[in-house]
């Protein structure tokens, strides 16, 4: 499977309007950071973790010309705001697009995009095929088994996704045992850290190592990073060499 970063960045993207500090100044194109999403290309199916903002971009940058899925991580909208860009696909492709999201999510998605809901509908809306994702139980997409499991975001339960040796966490704070025997063993490990300092709802830098270290992939990536984290340049010299900051357009192979 191919892992592609499509953004990396936290909700308002770096660099953030109208900011000068030195991240958001930085010619390091490793520090221009738009929302944060994955695409996975998985040999039979392509999908993308969460349809953010910056979702129409991302899929241009990368020339994706295919899309089968898109799977949602929870309804925050630096996660979501980008799902009516799945209308090409529709009917470029004449594809319906499968939907997953859990119960809480899909009803978030009917209140935020009503109109792919309504029953009189116009031409040219979005037409998705809505699937319930209900943490714990695994499901196919393609050949490939999917399993979703529950982290917290301060109060708010967010989906994590894990494929094979691959796990995708974004938006975490808090990670029960019971998830993390599912994450175990995994060998390429993504996960969010937000900052140095701390917050409510997201891992800090530390926060993230220590959780990485206690799951001891063989590579781990984190991501969803806000300006205030650092340079990217200057950050990953402070980590251990199997953690490493991911990077919009950045792929690996798992
Ligand atoms: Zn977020
Ligand atoms: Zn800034
Ligand atoms: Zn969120």
């Amino acid at each position: 499977m191919k892992v592609t970063f499509l953004g990396t960045g936290t909700s308002q993207g770096v660099p953030v309007i109208a900011c000068n500090c030195e991240v958001c100044l930085s010619a390091d194109k490793r520090d221009n950071r738009l929302r944060t999403s994955i695409l996975l290309e998985t040999g039979d199916k392509t999908i993308v973790v969460d349809s953010g903002p910056d979702f129409r971009y991302q899929l241009l940058r990368e020339k994706v010309k295919d899309l089968d899925a898109v799977l949602f991580t929870h309804e925050h909208k630096d996660h979501i705001a980008g799902l009516d860009d799945i209308r090409p696909f529709n009917y470029l492709l004449h594809k319906v697009i499968d939907v997953y999201a859990t119960d809480r999510v899909q009803t978030a998605l009917k209140r935020e995009f009503y109109y792919i809901f309504a029953e009189t509908r116009y031409h040219g809306l979005p037409q998705i095929n809505l699937h319930t994702v209900t943490n714990g139980e695994a499901f196919k997409i393609g050949e490939s088994t999917i399993v979703p499991f529950e982290v917290m975001h301060h109060l708010l339960p967010i989906t994590g996704y894990r494929i094979g040796d691959f796990t995708y966490i974004t938006d975490a704070k808090t990670i029960s045992e019971q998830s993390f025997e599912k994450i175990k063993g995994t060998k390429i490990l993504v996960l969010n850290a937000l900052q140095k300092e701390a917050h409510i709802s997201h891992f800090t830098l530390n926060e993230a190592i220590a959780f990485a270290e206690k799951v001891g992939a063989e590579t781990t990536y984190l991501t969803h990073i806000s300006h205030n984290l650092g340079k990217h340049a200057d950050v990953e010299k402070e980590l251990p060499a199997n953690i490493r900051l991911a990077y919009d357009g950045l792929s690996v192979e798992c």
